[in-house]
């Protein structure tokens, strides 16, 4: 193998801030020479993403030296190749609609997964929802690890070597596959672009650790490749909260407007970087 093909997928929802860079220099790193670096624009969310972010931020990247070394990937010019794979996955009988409101959701809820959502519970799974009533396509995930057989764990990079990470997608439940405004969801999407762009190494913050299970069914079912995980830690404030752009932490731009050059944000980025371990220890499997 000549290196790996990673990706950078950042939301165009606000100014990138360090944390981004991190991701991004990290993905870059993984890559290294032999690699290839991409970047896809995740902008499926119509209300959160907006063209003014998606300018700023492809900005930013030029400016930081950041080059997707093919046409950068836009989810939002791809609806229609996720709708198709979510109607394979009806076809195989394992998706279906829900039409509970967010507060029924949240009245019905079976506890947290393991990622911190609400685990749904359940109502709709064999209820007949009609297509003209709002409703979010769910994952029967009962269903799909049974098809399966057994549920897929992931291999993690580390400098010493690969390590198998078991699954927990069991204590998911139900994910939704396809959003109430547009078909479609991160879980779905991320996993279709990274079979498309062929990625054998999916780089990203420690917060989408749990949701590699989800992913790795989803790859099974569909019939893609399995990309190895590296996981990386992620940067936080003075309150130990990761850095976000809903709380205003302070952006790319802003270190730049201070005098701040591309080779010193870059180098603050992953010095910034938690270096407390990303995989539980009890996460890993036996072989
Ligand atoms: N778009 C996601 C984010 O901005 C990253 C998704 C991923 O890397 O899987 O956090």
């Amino acid at each position: 193998m000549t290196g790996y093909r990673t990706r950078f997928a950042p939301s165009p929802t606000g100014y990138l801030h360090l944390g981004h860079m991190a991701s991004a220099s990290h993905a870059r790193a993984m890559a290294g020479r032999e690699g290839t670096f991409l970047i896809r624009i995740e902008d499926i969310d119509a209300q959160r993403c907006l063209p003014h972010f998606e300018q700023a931020l492809r900005e930013d990247l030029d400016w930081l030296g950041f080059e997707s070394a093919l046409p950068v990937r836009r989810q939002s010019d791809h609806l229609e190749t996720y709708r198709s794979e979510l109607a394979r996955l009806h076809a195989m009988g394992l998706v279906y609609r829900c039409g509970c409101s967010r507060a029924q959701v949240q009245a019905g809820m079976r506890g947290r997964a393991p990622d911190g959502s609400v685990i749904y519970g359940g109502c709709c799974r064999t209820a007949c929802i009609a297509a003209d009533r709002p409703h979010v396509w769910r994952l029967d995930m009962a269903r799909a690890l049974a098809t399966i057989g057994q549920a897929p764990g992931w291999e993690e990079w580390s400098p010493h070597g690969t390590q198998l990470v078991s699954s927990r997608a069991a204590e998911f439940g139900d994910v939704v596959l396809g959003r109430r405004d547009n078909g479609v969801s991160y879980h779905l999407c991320v996993t279709v672009d990274d079979a498309r762009q062929r990625i054998t190494l999916v780089t990203r913050g420690a917060d989408l650790f749990e949701a590699s299970s989800v992913h790795r069914v989803l790859q099974t079912l569909l019939g893609y490749d399995a990309p190895l995980y590296a996981h990386h830690g992620l940067i936080c404030d003075d309150t130990g909260q990761k850095l976000s752009k809903r709380d205003g932490a302070e952006s790319l731009r802003a270190l730049r407007d201070k005098g701040y050059d591309a080779h010193r944000i870059i180098a603050l980025a992953r010095a910034s970087l938690s270096d407390a371990p990303v995989t539980p220890a009890d996460r890993y499997a036996d072989r």
